[in-house]
């Protein structure tokens, strides 16, 4: 976590008991405790502090973004495309949605999403950058295909994975409805937000004191709010520097694999190059020829290099993924998914640059 998260939650924690919904002095303290963050988070994610819904997280956010807006238009379809979180791929598959392609470099088939639309669809979901291979959407191009073949449908954008990368208040200006999670920018687990923005109708999740606006009911995460705050404020202050920074560090680690590792495809690029411009900066996949993920996985956790497959769902690495089966990668290929943040340095790159390569050896001669 930030630093600053981890202090402002600690204050909270010790002198912040009280509960914002409530009235006496402890209780307004917290209250305007949360409406800092409010603002805090506001600025940005570039709307309105009204406009934000605070939540358990991404999964929340996501469910509430499509099951909130279908609710309001019964009978109406669901759209996304086939690399999106879990957390908006079943509730859209569940409620009969449509479920449009992506090409091999990772990029939502825009031809193919004109033809999902039509006036009977209520809510597009187009994940800003994918979890798995980071991989960056074209939401401005998809914001003017479905204004114009479906002008009645909200468009809804995961941001998780994109907050620490990507100009998040600019990109995403045309979505109706935005989801960010805490811990994917240096905040607490357990805390998120949907940005709905102002005319925008979804009915609620959960149902009770009628908290966020009568759109979230329960007593609000008051720390976890908080930190997250601390987390978006400071990763938006220094966003340009680390992407930069880590931009350059992953160069060398994906390149430093490539040439060391006969046999390695880097994924969601396009084989010029290769160009990592549509790819956020913290993003490293790759995949190996004769390896099995898990005993990579398994080898590269005895090297302090802590590693996933896939995304790092609760199913773990056992179960092919849907996102490199959606870019028609050969599922008998063994993906590594190598994650850098604002804290990664120079030596863990250089630690990891060592270590895979003899991994990779070891799990191929094992098989
Ligand atoms: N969306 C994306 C793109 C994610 O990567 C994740 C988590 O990994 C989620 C949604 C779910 O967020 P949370 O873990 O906060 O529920």
């Amino acid at each position: 976590m930030r630093p600053e998260a981890v202090e402002a939650m600690l204050a909270m924690l010790e002198n912040g008991f009280g509960n914002p919904s409530g009235s006496h002095r402890m209780a307004r303290a917290a209250r305007r405790a949360v409406d800092d963050a409010r603002d805090v988070m506001a600025e940005t994610l570039g709307c309105h502090p009204g406009e934000i819904v605070f939540t358990s997280g991404g999964t929340e956010a996501d469910n509430q973004a499509i099951v909130g807006t279908l609710a309001r238009r019964p009978g109406a379809h669901p759209v996304c495309t086939a690399i999106e979180h879990p957390a908006v791929l079943v509730p859209v598959q569940r409620a009969g949605g449509r479920i449009v392609p992506a090409g091999r470099t990772g990029q939502v088939d825009l031809a193919a999403l004109a033809a999902a639309l039509d006036s009977s669809v209520a809510v597009v979901s187009v994940m800003l950058a994918n979890n798995e291979v980071g991989v960056v959407q074209p939401l401005a191009e998809v914001a003017d295909v479905v204004a114009a073949h479906s002008p009645d449908a909200v468009l809804h954008t995961d941001a998780v994975q994109a907050f620490p990368w990507l100009d998040v208040a600019g990109t995403c200006a045309r979505a109706g409805l935005v989801s960010v999670s805490a811990h994917k920018f240096g905040g607490p687990k357990g805390i998120g937000a949907l940005v709905v923005r102002d005319g925008v109708g979804i009915e609620p999740l959960l149902r009770g004191g009628g908290q966020e606006r009568d759109r979230r009911s329960g007593t609000q995460n008051v720390a976890g709010i908080v930190g997250m705050a601390a987390a978006a404020r400071v990763t938006v202050e220094e966003r340009k520097a680390t992407v930069e920074r880590v931009a350059a560090l992953r160069d060398r680690l994906a390149d430093g694999l490539l040439a060391a590792v006969p046999g390695t495809i880097e994924s969601g690029v396009s084989d010029v190059g290769p160009d990592r411009s549509h790819k956020i900066a913290g993003s490293c996949h790759l995949c190996f020829e004769g390896v099995e993920a898990e005993s990579l996985l398994f080898l590269l956790d005895q090297e302090d290099v802590c590693a996933s497959a896939a995304s790092s769902c609760a199913s773990g690495a056992a179960e092919p993924s849907h996102v490199l089966a959606a870019m028609g990668i050969d599922p008998a290929l063994g993906s590594l998914r190598l994650s850098l943040g604002w804290s990664t340095t120079d030596d863990e790159v250089d630690h990891a640059l060592a270590v895979v390569p003899v991994a990779v050896e070891r799990a191929r001669g094992s098989r």
